[in-house]
């Protein structure tokens, strides 16, 4: 089953879509990356719904990968004695560190770390940014703060700290866990959320072990200032919106999106654009104009892939979500401007001979009559120095490795299949061309230029650029 687009879509599964069966229809519809999120749901949903995927991979012959989303360290207030307080602009709110629950005047804000980041002016975002307060005096176990907007708050509402870099490991104990289990389970991808350093990042690789592929989410304001340093630690990247927009104003957030997009390009790793691309889904089948132009304008970005959230975790059209999507990013890459997009963004040709390869595979399929393309990639690592060229044609990337192909899942144009390693160079061609004519991305006689490195199997440089032709039909 080959998706007839380039951009990938990430669908996140919750109660609205983790039965064996919903997922199956899901990866029909088109989703080819599945999130897991550990802020929600038990190590036996994650299980049973990693078990779904990976039974849903084998009716759809070709690899899903599975994304572990970490929920990382969200703060929240305590509880309120009457559940909720009105407070106003004007109104003074005192945080400490006492447990009792709180009123009007004083709330428990069980963060120490937090009391530690402040100062005088400072501003506290609570509830998605809804209330804001201003800090007017500070220690380390209390905050006098003036609320500047917001008209009133209610038990365990979140809270961010706009610009601050808090001084904390970014794993809480439950994410630590988290990771373990998913580890065990074999996932492909583990997402971290508020990475807020470069450190954040390292800490992630040190447990993780190589054991998946690890991904940055961008959704704080610090992590943008140190970005180029985090994305030398990533395999992936995500322009998280939804937590990016409480601390950013709104005006920002497009322009971080195009940043981190750009910034992961230029690398060579996948970066996902996500939250609310078609939040009105939730509870309508249709989108509304806005979102559709939302999608559209990632894919026109060469975003690798777009992210479902609520839309099919919980919502009620996750089937209709997913096609949607689908049908935008294939509707955006028949739009005759769309392939100059993708070229004039391409060109970063470094000082490798893999990278010098690659630029001339690009180019070689530029020819008319060629079908696709073709890489052995043991790693994925050349595969994605392909994808990173944005060629036009799709790629099939061959992998003797399972895991490997899941993970490559995610990346713009790729088409990951698994196969043996080549014995030779004929055996090499041979492969090659025939899978690509089975699967329909060659037509008979067309051409197929195919990329690998010698000796086959050991992870390395691409070094040989061959020409191939699809077979004649009824061989
Ligand atoms: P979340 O992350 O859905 O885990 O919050 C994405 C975001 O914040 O945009
Ligand atoms: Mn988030």
């Amino acid at each position: 089953m080959i998706r007839a687009r380039r951009a990938r879509i990430v669908a996140t599964l919750g109660p609205a879509s983790r039965a064996p069966d919903k997922v199956l229809a899901l990866a029909q519809a088109g989703a080819d990356v599945f999130r897991l999120n550990f802020s929600h749901g038990t190590h036996e949903d994650h299980a049973a719904t990693l078990e779904a995927i990976r039974a849903a991979e084998a009716v759809v012959e070709r690899p899903l990968a599975a994304l572990a989303d970490l929920q990382g360290p969200k703060f929240r207030l305590g509880t309120f004695q009457a559940g909720r307080i009105s407070v106003g602009p004007g109104a003074r709110l005192r945080l400490d560190l006492d447990p009792t629950p709180g009123d009007s005047h004083r709330v428990y804000m069980p963060h120490p770390e937090l009391f530690a980041a402040l100062s005088p002016g400072a501003a506290l975002l609570l509830d998605d940014g809804k209330v804001r307060l201003k800090v007017l005096d500070c220690g380390p176990d209390f905050a006098e703060t003036e609320v500047i907007q917001g008209d009133g708050l209610s038990n365990h509402k979140g809270i961010a700290l706009p610009g601050a870099v808090v001084a904390l490991s970014p794993l809480t104990p439950k994410d630590r866990e988290d990771l373990a289990f998913a580890l065990r389970l074999g996932v492909d991808w583990v997402a971290l959320s508020f990475v807020q350093r470069a450190a954040d990042m390292a800490e992630l690789r040190q447990l993780v072990q190589g054991k998946a592929a690890v991904l940055a989410k961008i959704e704080k304001p610090a992590a943008l200032t140190d970005l180029s340093a985090i994305l030398d630690l990533c395999d992936g990247v995500m322009v998280a919106r939804g937590d990016l927009g409480v601390e950013l104003d709104p005006e920002e957030v497009p322009v971080a999106q195009k940043t981190i997009v750009r910034a992961a390009r230029r690398r060579g790793i996948p970066v996902i654009v996500a939250t609310q691309m078609l939040e009105s889904m939730i509870s309508a089948p249709v989108p509304t104009r806005a979102e559709a132009s939302d999608v559209a304008n990632a894919v026109y970005e060469g975003a690798d892939a777009m992210m479902l959230s609520a839309e099919t975790a919980a919502g009620q059209f996750p089937l209709e979500a997913v096609s949607i999507m689908s049908r935008i990013i294939e509707r955006v890459e028949r739009d005759p401007n769309w392939p100059g997009l993708m070229d004039a963004e391409h060109a970063w040709m470094e000082e490798g001979d893999a990278d010098a390869l690659v630029a001339a595979a690009r180019k070689a399929a530029e020819s008319s009559s060629t079908a696709c393309l073709a890489v052995y990639t043991t790693t994925g690592t050349t595969a994605l120095r392909l994808a990173r060229e944005r060629p036009l044609q799709p790629v099939l990337a061959l992998t003797a490795s399972v895991n490997a192909a899941r993970k490559l899942g995610l990346v713009w144009g790729l088409e990951p299949r698994v196969a043996e390693t080549p014995k030779g160079l004929d055996d090499l061609t041979r492969v090659a061309a025939s899978m690509a004519a089975d699967l329909g991305l060659a037509e008979p006689h067309s051409r197929i230029w195919i990329l690998a490195g010698t000796p086959f199997g050991s992870p390395g440089a691409a070094n040989l650029l061959r020409l191939a032709h699809a077979p004649a039909k009824g061989r």
